[in-house]
């Protein structure tokens, strides 16, 4: 195992004993924030009594922690453990989830931590809690990160604009059509919404599959998630990847329709993790738990598909996505319009505790190894820091903490994972990815840097 948690000195708290409405109210007035305006009794009510989940000897030595979050469905066991009194419940009674500007904010905002007014960490695409552990995105200062549980599989999809319907751009594209805007001048222009992070491996992974090289053959660019459906609209790109509602958004405000979701790319493939500061977690071990706790009660709470008209109803609101309920309900449900077609199918919708392939939550090594290889596979770490990267994972990677909260809150023992490893990997293509010859993957595959 890697560091051990230091045992610190408990601070006693009071345990609120009820959680009404009126108790939440009460907690945000008391963390400077305005009092919510929602009526007792409304959907964003907590459903548990705050304190119930903390045994005698798990007292956090905080009750308050600041996490960041980007406005897509990947968010939403953090925002459901706040709303729903998740947090509350293990003692966390002042977790205050903050929407970050962009995926460059939370960054900066994690590198300078809540004793800086920034965050102690939060939601992550990957690999960035590994860039900024080895300080490769955060201008060379090294930010160690804990990775604590995947948020979530699914839920993402790359969409393209109107003026490209009709030309076979599906989970295949013909190379021919890209070469084509090429030589007439003005090459194919893809987003994603941080480099060298989840959405613009996605975009790579999609073209390369279908023998375009995303570095010749494209432009590649970054745009905030909440600003893809209006810079589509304006023409400054071609295609985007990012995460439910925006490309469905796309397709419902008639801008352009969705060439493959990532649940066709990789069918229950790594998604969003939930990883916080070292620093911060080695201090306060059992606050750590707590939250991790929360997320992952939280996470059961998204799951249950009878519970997503519901999710879509707190997501929407305007402290948080600030977009049509309407707009969330269709992904959140596995009904995708994707304009040229459509799917309707809850195991393609966003997942956030099981999939078909097992546990979401558990934050499995192999598949930090695949977001490794996959930045090697473009040189986005070179091969030393490929080599450096692979040894950081079993001290970025806390699966060890995710199986002890699965332990103390109770979960069925065959729904906690035995290996660190989920095995071979497939993907749409074909190819496959053997954790334990990642070599071979990189060998197999045609577009490459390396
Ligand atoms: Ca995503």
């Amino acid at each position: 195992m890697s560091q051990s948690f230091t045992p610190l000195s408990r601070r006693k708290f009071l345990l609120v004993a009820s959680a009404t409405a009126t108790t939440s109210i009460l907690l945000k007035g008391c963390a400077g924030e305005p009092p919510s305006d929602k009526p007792a009794g409304s959907s964003s009510a907590p459903t548990v009594a705050a304190g119930s989940g903390v045994k005698a000897g798990e007292e956090p030595e905080v009750k308050t922690a600041k996490l960041g979050y980007i406005p897509i469905v990947e968010a939403a066991p953090l925002i459901v453990a706040s709303v729903k009194g998740f947090f509350a419940k293990y003692g966390m009674l002042d977790v205050k989830i903050d929407k970050q500007a962009n995926w460059g904010a939370a960054r900066d905002n994690a590198k300078i931590g809540s004793a800086g007014g920034g965050i102690d960490g939060g939601q992550w695409q990957m690999p960035m809690p590994y860039l900024m552990t080895a300080g490769i995105i955060t201008d060379g200062a090294k930010v160690p990160m804990y990775v604590l549980c995947q948020l979530n599989t699914q839920g993402n999809g790359i969409a393209i604009a109107n003026k490209h319907k009709g030309k076979n751009l599906g989970l295949k594209v013909d190379p021919k059509f890209f070469a084509d805007m090429k030589a007439g001048g003005t090459k194919f222009k893809a987003a994603y919404t941080f480099p060298k992070a989840n959405q613009e491996l996605w975009i790579r992974y999609w073209l390369g599959a279908s023998g375009v090289d995303p570095d010749s053959e494209v432009e590649l660019l970054t745009v905030p998630a909440s600003q893809t459906v209006a810079d589509m609209k304006r023409g400054a790109m071609d295609a985007f990847s990012t995460g439910d509602p925006w490309p469905n958004r796309i397709v419902a405000d008639d801008i352009g329709f969705v060439s493959a979701l990532t649940s066709e790319m990789w069918a229950a493939h790594p998604e969003e993790y939930f990883a916080v500061r070292q620093d911060w977690a080695d201090k306060h071990p059992k606050a750590t738990k707590a939250l991790l706790k929360a997320i992952m009660e939280a996470q059961q709470w998204c799951d249950n598909f009878d519970n997503r008209k519901e999710l879509a109803g707190i997501l929407a609101q305007r402290e948080y996505f600030g977009v049509p309920e309407a707009v969330l309900e269709a992904p959140l449900m596995g009904k995708y319009n994707l304009g040229e077609r459509s799917i309707d199918d809850k195991q393609q919708a966003v997942l956030y505790w099981k999939d078909k392939k097992g546990s979401v939550s558990y934050p499995y090594q192999s598949h930090d190894l695949w977001f490794l290889t996959e930045s090697h596979r473009w040189k986005f770490l070179d091969k030393v820091q490929y080599d450096e990267a692979k040894a950081l994972i079993s001290k970025v990677n806390r699966e060890d903490l995710w199986k002890q909260c699965a332990q103390e809150i109770g979960v069925a023992a065959g729904d906690i994972p035995t290996t660190k490893s989920r095995g071979i990997e497939e993907f749409f293509d074909g190819i496959k990815f053997d954790p334990a010859n990642p070599e071979a993957y990189l060998s197999s595959l045609k577009i490459k840097r390396v």
